[in-house]
């Protein structure tokens, strides 16, 4: 009868449900004494069904683009279609980060937090703020070039083997691709003919995989409610910051997204996203937009009916490169620490967080809390002590779950004005 009942609601409903269970099931475990029940026999299944999220990246993300690339009619219209996906990925970033400024310049939430608190974070986060200001220094002491040199993989099989290394894959996708798309079609039938069917199989499992999809959700709640569950006095003294991002976020969200829908495609942005909403979930149970990249080409593909070309290159490419969720929660934090120093921010100042914001965000992987190390460098670009990581660090997780679904959100939206101008230009 359950399975019957299961088996009706739509995807979404479902994963939706198990989030929810996963929540009361957390608090109940937390109330009963029961947590390391969770953290036994819950917390593997969640884990299980990221892996698995995790394992089908590499190969889809190869196929899709090579056969994606390969299927336009030439060149230059590969060109075409990147130079207005990177133009596209730069707007909403400089736009998600005005919003952040916008709001915590208004909202101010680093005035109304006290100096007790503030030492008392310090003293709880000190640690772990040591561990990120050495990573993002041994990142600031690199080449302004570095980023371009991380993209170049020497050894394709060494690329692959690490999902951090994504953008290394797409580089080699995109060369392999703009090969064949330059060599006679007779030459490459069999190779487009063996990566077009490696993408519809990866997109078969992808299905198999979201089977699970309620019962990974359930556990990954459930042991991040227990996992929280020590941390809810840490939360209290941060509520204006939190009301700040949550705020900017849901900006983006019902403003800048819907207008950029509705000015440059024919969608509606209900349609829009009701079909994106198993991508949302996960992205906000995961926290991890690479682990949610095959469910958001999926869904792109399937219920959007975005062209394969499209979705192949442009949500693949924003993962590493766009994120308007994270762009925006960095401009709030840095502003957030430096009013709680009591630092007076101007204009030009102001100005160097949006440069530094937009390409912390392209350098940050989409992986949970991978924004941190990099929010160290848009700090001390402004000169803002890091030592302020501190205060942030305890709310991170929920507010990157959040800044998650925008990233994949926005994503998903450039796809869909790709998609449209691609299609109507030629
Ligand atoms: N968790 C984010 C993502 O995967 C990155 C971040 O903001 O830390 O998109």
């Amino acid at each position: 009868m359950n399975s019957i009942v299961m088996g009706r609601l739509p995807l979404y409903a479902r994963i939706l449900l198990g989030m929810l269970l996963g929540v009361i099931a957390g608090f109940i475990a937390i109330s009963t004494g029961f947590e390391h029940a969770i953290v036994d026999w819950v917390k593997p299944w969640g884990i299980i069904f990221l892996n698995l999220l995790k394992l089908i990246a590499v190969p889809l993300v190869f196929a899709s683009i090579i056969t994606g690339i390969a299927s336009l009619s030439s060149i230059s219209r590969f060109s075409r279609m990147g130079v207005l996906t990177l133009g596209l990925y730069l707007v909403t970033t400089v736009m998600a980060i005005s919003t952040g400024l916008v709001m915590v310049n208004l909202i101010q939430p680093g005035k109304s937090f006290t100096q007790d608190a503030r030492s008392q974070y310090q003293n709880v986060f000190d640690a772990s703020v040591q561990e990120k200001a050495e990573a993002a220094d041994n990142i600031a002491s690199q080449s302004p070039l570095q980023f371009l040199v991380d993209m170049v993989p020497e050894n394709f099989i060494m690329a692959a083997s690490n999902n951090a290394k994504m953008l290394q894959v797409i580089f080699f996708a995109v060369l392999l691709a703009l090969a064949i798309l330059s060599l006679p079609k007779e030459k490459t039938t069999i190779v487009r003919q063996f990566l077009g069917q490696v993408n519809d199989i990866m997109i078969r499992v992808i299905d198999l995989v979201m089977i699970g999809a309620p019962v990974g959700v359930f556990a990954l709640m459930a042991s991040l409610v227990t996992d929280f569950s020590g941390d809810a006095r840490v939360f209290s003294a941060l509520g204006w910051y939190a009301i700040t991002v949550i705020a900017g976020l849901l900006l983006i969200v019902i403003l800048i997204y819907p207008l950029s829908i509705k000015l440059f495609t024919r969608l509606k942005y209900i349609d829009f996203i009701r079909a994106m909403l198993p991508a949302q979930i996960l992205a906000f149970t995961t926290s991890s937009s690479a682990a949610t990249l095959p469910v958001t080409m999926e869904q792109c593909q399937k219920e959007l009916k975005l062209p394969e070309e499209v979705v192949g290159f442009v949500l693949p490419v924003g993962v590493t490169v766009n994120m308007d969720g994270t762009s925006c929660y960095q401009a709030i934090a840095a502003v957030f620490i430096a009013q709680v120093f009591g630092m007076e921010l101007n204009f030009m100042q102001q100005l160097m967080i949006i440069l530094t914001a937009t390409l912390s965000s392209i350098g940050s992987p989409g992986v949970p809390g991978g924004s941190i190390v990099m929010l160290v460098i848009v700090l001390t670009s402004v000169g803002i002590p890091v030592e302020g990581l501190a205060l942030i660090l305890g709310i991170d997780r929920p507010l990157d779950m959040l800044r998650t679904v925008v990233n994949v959100t926005g994503d998903s939206a450039v796809a869909c004005i790709v998609s449209t101008k691609v299609t109507t230009v030629d």
